[in-house]
């Protein structure tokens, strides 16, 4: 789960980050009021999930109440579409008003969950304002990893060691040390799985900021992190994976047109890279879980007929705790209550796969079937309507 950029630099701020004065609004007129309170100038701040919010027009150097007028009302209620959102980017609803920070040098600081060392790992440059993706690939000597003993904690040495790689001296290196464990307190207490600090700001004066934070969490965790979870934004996220999380589906949006339905995250992952091989593109990711009643499969058709894109749809179960009756009666079910025309593919293996073939067969329906996963997926492929040239 992601937040919003004020959300993380209040969390931050109370684990000893500093950050930029500021406040929220929701209004032009609440905008001009928090800048008159700050002084001016302040920088106002689309605030979305997303990144890459200055060079896309979501972030300005404002000198007046007229010009943060003018911005807020800009802003609110648009779409801010950046490289890092998709082609209908995200709404703004809310900015942040913060006091202007001189910049003297921009940097960058990370921590990540890193899967491989099952640690926590730092990632730090002097090159900041960079997204890490184009900095990793064009500078990848600019990068700086270091990696958590979990046993020990963050380490006084670690923060020396950071600091001086990323040029600072003197006081800025006990700065350091305090953003650092800021990072990682916030991150260890909270079971987040990111905090991006892009860019940490050396100001013109010597002391660190903040100048933008960044931080997602564990969505398993957040039933012992309520204050987290009250952080949560569903205007930001994707109202399909929100109707998909409320029938116990695990959904998730992409560009292609082939929608699935699998049971198992391995098994989707697997299928979703067979349609890829097969030359097709699927339309999203879609795990229905264990034990899946006819309803719960229904929910799924509903979820994936909700992409306007998606031309095909391949079922794909290979039943364990599942049964393949189960499933072939929601399949049917689903065929029929939702009128559908488009083809249907539909391979089933494992738990009662007889009794599930069965019903597909006697349904009468126009349902493709597929007895492999290689012949699911070309099925699918070959089923989508041609284009018009
Ligand atoms: P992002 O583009 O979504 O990552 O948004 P950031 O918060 O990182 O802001 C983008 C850029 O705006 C920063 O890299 C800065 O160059 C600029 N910026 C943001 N706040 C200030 C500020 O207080 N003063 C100045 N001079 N520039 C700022
Ligand atoms: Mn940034």
């Amino acid at each position: 789960m992601d937040i919003h950029e004020h959300q993380a630099k209040d969390l931050l701020k109370r684990f000893g980050m500093p950050v930029p004065d500021g406040g929220i609004a929701f209004a032009p007129e609440q905008a001009m009021h928090e800048a008159r309170k700050l002084g001016f100038p302040v920088v106002v701040k689309a605030q979305v999930h997303a990144g890459g919010r200055g060079a896309a027009g979501g972030v300005k150097l404002c000198q007046s109440e007229a010009e943060v007028s003018a911005f807020a009302l800009s802003l609110l209620g648009r779409n801010l579409v950046t490289k890092q959102t998709d082609a209908g980017g995200k709404p703004v609803h809310r900015l942040l008003v913060e006091q202007a920070t001189d910049i003297g040098k921009e940097l960058y600081l990370g921590l990540v969950l890193d899967r491989k060392s099952e640690r926590i790992m730092i990632v730090a440059s002097r090159e900041g304002g960079m997204e890490i993706e184009d900095l990793a690939e064009e500078q990848p000597d600019a990068l700086i990893r270091m990696v958590i003993d979990p046993a020990v904690g963050l380490a006084p040495f670690q923060s020396r060691e950071l600091a001086f790689g990323l040029g600072m001296a003197g006081a800025q290196v006990a700065q350091f040390a305090t953003v650092l464990r800021a990072c990682y307190r916030a991150f260890r207490d909270q079971d987040a799985t990111m905090v991006e600090i892009n860019p940490l700001v050396i100001t013109g004066s010597g002391d660190l900021v903040a100048l933008d934070a960044k931080m997602s969490f564990d969505t398993n965790a957040l039933f012992r992190r309520p204050e987290v979870a009250a952080l949560r934004d569903p205007g930001q996220e994707d109202p399909r994976e929100d109707a998909a999380a409320e029938h116990g589906l695990s959904y998730v949006g992409l560009e292609g047109d082939i929608g699935c339905i699998i049971n198992g995250a391995g098994l989707a992952m697997a299928t979703m890279d067979m349609i890829q091989l097969a030359g097709g593109q699927p339309a999203n990711f879609l795990d229905i879980g264990g034990g899946a009643s006819a309803e719960r499969v229904v929910a799924a058709f509903r979820t994936v007929l909700s992409d306007p894109n998606v031309s095909v749809i391949l079922v794909n179960i290979f039943a364990g705790i599942n049964r393949c009756d189960w499933v072939a009666a929601g399949v049917v079910q689903a065929y029929r209550d939702l009128n559908l025309t488009l083809p249907v593919v539909v391979r089933l293996a494992g738990t009662n796969v007889e009794e599930g073939r069965q019903i597909i067969i006697e349904s009468g329906l126009p349902l493709l079937s597929a007895d492999t996963l290689a012949e699911a997926a070309a099925t699918a492929v070959a089923a989508r309507p041609r284009m018009a040239a």
